[in-house]
């Protein structure tokens, strides 16, 4: 896996919505906040990571 659900395991996701791509939808979860989904056609090439500044690759 090479998506912005690495983000979203590591329970560091705000919800800021910058790593939205046509293939990454939003819904609330448990906690009521928006959390990135990623569908069927990702194919990992990691750009949405880039987006989000609270994951660092060389730290994970
Ligand atoms: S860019 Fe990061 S903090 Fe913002 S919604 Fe995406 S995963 Fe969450």
């Amino acid at each position: 896996m090479n998506n912005i659900m690495k983000v979203v395991k590591l329970a560091i996701c705000t919800g800021c919505r910058a790593c939205s791509y046509e293939h990454i939808t939003f819904e609330k979860n448990k906690h009521g906040f928006s959390s990135p989904l990623v569908d069927e056609s990702c194919t990992n090439c990691g750009e949405c990571l880039k987006q989000c500044i609270y994951f660092d690759e060389a730290d994970n």
